[in-house]
């Protein structure tokens, strides 16, 4: 039977996997890793190769817009006009009695660049207020302030193609094994093909990432910076720094050598709770490496000190001038599909288009007059958790959440529960009604998924690609973009009336000319026709630009990288005598995020069906737990009652919960941000699911 082939991306991780759309006469859909692709070459992980059953099975899908009259009635079948008509006439009545900061979008890094996009310039070019953010602030902020302190600009350097040209790769916080498993059989056939290549893997678990790796640096929770301070001691005193690249090429290292030589490895090995020969036998590979790559992700970035962790990590590519060059550089694993996207379009409350600076007043002139509004608030926005902080306190009115699942996903459920109650208007749009922020919605609007609409993403080594429409959405589920542009014109706003992505992308693109990430050589044809460009791509002569910073320049004031000394140590919960183990949250391999899609697959939900809690097992043998037991684990917040997985493979005093499970996905109440707290980085904003004070305790034997 005959087959179109259509060509998309993979809507999960931020690896950014191609793939062919094989669809039959019957509409029948099959799907394939694209073997030409440059990021996947044909390869597919587990969650990418079912896919197709989510598109397939429609049976959790809105499928027509539904009101509530009033916060006691029931929510109600409306058509689009009377939903849109209702959205605008609420958000025009608070806008004019408490100002444009009574409102905020919550969008999300599944959305596509074009949709990232509009709704920046509706908010913070139309609505006049900057209270936009993001999913992506709980994902990678920290480690987009560490790009801008140290590098100058939230870029990341590298291209995929430096992991077949490293020779030592030192992962810190992430378990790419199951949450990037494409970088990672791309790096275990690096190891495979060069035995002599050297793996570190910095975690409080042993995970599957540690089975190749040389040496596993089984860190106490939060003690990374302290560890990545020790490595750069060490490689000083070896005099495995390049002298010539720091002195030509950067600033701050006086300063930092100061700092690092203060703590003696005896010191750090303590605080750290590894060996000091094994901090000095990674600072080894590190100092011997022609191609040294730094890979991570959730475990430095959620943390009251995620920017001090990511900064003292790229510390150690500047000393050793391991940037800029072939196998050499900081690779941020980005979690969600379009992260990067929305970081390029200036998708969070305090960035503006094209890496602009909502701060910088020359910035925000540039972005008016593009958009040809008056001005651009210099009020920094609500960022993720201060917008529901807002929500709570009365502050914000109206909140619209766009493709995102935050009863489940932010951290203190119980305040986002407390936060939606109290708005006054409450939008949803999603695709699914697995979305437990339904219930407190006043309007519910269904949404077009992946393959249901067309658009751009970009993944972690700055890839663009183009994703195709396939099938039709359900319904009168229509595209975000659709939905976003129809409010604007409800609101009688001009610059909306686009008549497909193709145009919206483009003034993105001409938006972009002259930064240092500039696309303005790009257009929906050229993409198609090439597949996917990394960035930037000023025009289509020049092409487009593997790997960031071959000529040592960095975009900083005056050219050089900033080798930064940490700030001040931030505050993590502190154990106590009531809640004495440290809680660590984290990711499963067949599950992606609050589980609305890969939980309807059930091939997928065979690999680890139920949540579990790792307990050490001594820290089990003193509660009387035994392996399955049920356990109640409580904290400062709220409690989850789930069953206990006794393994080694966990350090003692630390406790691990996946964050997928939500309530209406598990009948057991098993949601881990019942426990998890406010704590955020100070710089960042980015929350910390890292470090909870807990106690666990028998519920029942099993
Ligand atoms: Fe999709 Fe990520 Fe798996 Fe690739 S590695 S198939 S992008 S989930």
């Amino acid at each position: 039977m005959s087959m179109v082939n259509y060509k998309s991306t993979c809507s999960y991780c931020g690896v950014g996997c191609g793939i062919n759309v094989l669809k039959d006469k019957k509409g029948k859909i099959s799907i394939q890793g694209d073997p030409e692709h440059p990021v996947n070459k044909g390869m597919l992980c587990s969650k990418g190769m079912n896919l197709h059953y989510v598109v397939e099975d429609k049976s959790d899908r809105l499928l027509h817009p539904q009101m509530r009259w009033g916060k006691s009635h029931p929510l109600e079948q409306v058509d689009w006009n009377t939903a849109l008509d209702r959205a605008s006439a609420v958000f025009k009545s608070i806008i004019k009695t408490h100002g444009p900061d009574s409102v905020a979008f919550y969008v999300s890094g599944q959305c596509l660049t074009e949709e990232y996009y509009l709704v920046n310039k509706l908010t913070k070019g139309f609505l006049k207020t900057n209270n936009v953010d993001t999913n992506s602030r709980l994902c990678m902020s920290s480690a987009v302030m560490a790009y801008i302190k140290t590098l100058g600009e939230d870029s990341v350097p590298i291209a995929y193609e430096d992991i077949e040209q490293a020779d030592c790769f030192l992962v810190a916080g992430a378990n790419p094994a199951w949450c990037h498993p494409i970088i990672w059989r791309r790096i275990e056939k690096q190891k495979e093909k060069h035995p002599d290549v050297k793996i570190i893997v910095v975690d409080p678990r042993i995970t599957q990432s540690c089975s190749i790796a040389d040496i596993h640096l089984q860190v106490h929770p939060g003690t990374d910076e302290v560890l990545f301070h020790a490595l750069g001691r060490c490689l000083i005193e070896q005099g495995d720094i390049d002298l010539d690249f720091i002195a030509k090429h950067t600033d701050g290292f006086n300063a930092y050598k100061e700092l690092v030589l203060k703590t003696t490895l005896e010191d750090a090995a303590q605080i750290c709770g590894v060996s000091i020969n094994d901090i000095q036998m990674a600072a080894s590979f590190i100092g011997n490496a022609r191609g040294f790559l730094t890979l991570w992700t959730m475990g430095l970035n959620q943390s009251a000190d995620g920017v001090n962790k990511n900064l003292a990590l790229i510390d150690l590519n500047l000393i050793t001038g391991h940037i800029g060059k072939p196998g050499s550089g900081p690779f941020s694993l980005t979690g969600q599909p379009n992260a990067m996207g929305g970081r390029e379009v200036g998708g969070m409350a305090t960035l503006l288009a094209s890496h602009r600076i909502l701060s910088n007043p020359a910035h925000r002139n540039e972005v008016a007059k593009f958009w040809e509004v008056e001005n651009i608030s210099e009020k920094p926005g609500k960022t993720a958790t201060q917008i529901f902080e807002g929500a709570e306190d009365g502050s914000i009115k109206a909140i619209w959440i766009i493709c995102t699942n935050p009863l489940v996903s932010m951290p203190d459920a119980r305040k986002i529960e407390a936060a939606l109650k109290k708005a006054r208007f409450v939008v949803v749009q999603d695709i699914s009604d697995k979305n437990e922020a339904i219930p407190y919605a006043d309007l519910v609007l269904p949404a077009a998924g992946w393959g249901e609409k067309e658009g751009t993403m970009t993944n972690s080594e700055r890839r663009i690609s183009h994703l195709s429409q396939f099938t039709s959405a359900p319904g009168e589920a229509l595209p975000d973009a659709e939905i976003l542009m129809r409010f604007a014109k409800k609101m009688g706003f001009h610059g909306f009336d686009f008549t497909n992505m193709a145009e919206v992308y483009a003034e993105y693109c001409a938006m972009t000319k002259g930064t240092n990430i500039d696309i303005s050589g790009l257009d929906y044809d050229h993409l198609k026709k090439r597949g996917t460009i990394q960035w930037p791509f000023p025009n289509k002569t020049q092409g487009e630009t593997r790997r960031l910073f071959t000529n040592k320049k960095f975009p900083t004031p005056n050219g050089r990288a900033q080798i930064q000394v940490s700030g001040p140590k931030n505050a993590f919960e502190k154990p106590s005598p009531e809640f004495p183990l440290v809680l660590t949250t984290g990711r499963i391999r067949d599950q992606w995020h609050t589980m609305t899609r890969t939980g309807k697959v059930n091939k997928l939900n065979k690999h680890l069906p139920k949540p579990f809690l790792e307990i050490h097992p001594e820290n089990a043998s003193e509660r009387g737990i035994s392996q399955g037991s049920t356990v109640l684990v409580s904290g400062n917040r709220g409690e989850v009652r789930l069953h206990a997985q006794i393994t080694d493979k966990i350090k003692k005093g630390v406790v691990f919960l996946p964050m997928h499970w939500g309530k209406i996905l598990q009948n057991d109440f098993a949601r881990a941000n019942n426990l998890t707290g406010n704590a955020i980085d100070p710089v960042s904003k980015q929350p910390d699911f890292k470090y909870s004070a807990v106690q666990v305790s028998l519920f029942k034997k099993s």
